[in-house]
């Protein structure tokens, strides 16, 4: 039989990033990518053309999903731009490290000295490059924050010139990592203002492709 023909091209990007200090030490977070792959995997059975760029997860790769595997946040803004003209929605679900080691030693550091200063440099805004570069397409991006949910997502929202962004609170007594549940408040750029309760990723998932999807008719 044959498949029905895809309907979009969609781009997710999933994970953390490392940044490497040494051949045996990186900087990275606590993300697992389950979001990220969610979606992918969603949008894919769906009918879609899936790009998910991933940064190292222990997840298998979703069926029929083509999966471009990086470690850092420089690889996955390379993996991105490349398959940026291709894509039609780009869903940005990655914890991109927002800083790398100012220089990366190529040997291992030794111990013994009492204290050490590392030296960090910003890595690149992925998501706020697409968004000057969106041309017609759909940009959806993800906030993680400690403080003030909705005023730091509106903030990007606006900034980053994004159609949808999807804000989730991390505290201790809730953490976003590691759970199959999240909470999340979903702000677009008509100015609508969306809460999700306490469901499962897979189900948010569909609820933000819903609203993606709606965006591109
Ligand atoms: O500004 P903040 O890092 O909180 O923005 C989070 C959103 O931006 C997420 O969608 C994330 O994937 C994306 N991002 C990115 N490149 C970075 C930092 C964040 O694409 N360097």
């Amino acid at each position: 039989m044959r498949r029905p023909s895809k309907k979009h091209t969609i781009l997710v990007t999933a994970g953390p990033t490392r940044e490497k200090i040494d051949p045996i030490r990186f900087i990275s977070n606590y993300s697992t990518g389950t979001f990220g792959y969610e979606i992918a995997r969603e949008a894919e059975r769906r009918g879609n053309r899936v790009f998910l760029v991933t940064g190292p997860t222990i997840l298998p790769a979703p069926a029929g999903v083509t999966v471009i595997r990086v470690e850092s946040a420089a690889q996955m803004r390379k993996a991105v731009l490349k398959l940026l003209e291709r894509s039609d929605i780009v869903i940005m679900a990655a914890a991109v490290s927002d800083w790398r080691a100012s220089a990366v030693s190529y040997r291992k550091i030794k111990k013994g000295k009492r204290r050490m200063a590392l030296e960090l440099a910003e890595n690149p805004d992925i998501l706020a490059e697409v968004g000057r570069r969106k041309n017609g397409k759909v940009v959806v991006g993800f906030a993680l924050e400690t403080e003030d949910l909705e005023t730091n997502a509106a903030r990007k929202l606006k900034e980053k010139h994004l159609d949808m962004i999807v804000a989730n609170n991390h505290s201790r007594k809730a953490p976003a990592f590691g759970k199959g549940t999240s909470r999340v408040l979903i702000l677009d750029r008509s100015g609508e203002r969306y809460r999700v309760g306490d469901l499962s990723k897979r189900a948010i998932s569909k609820i933000i492709l819903d609203k993606a999807l709606n965006f591109n008719i």
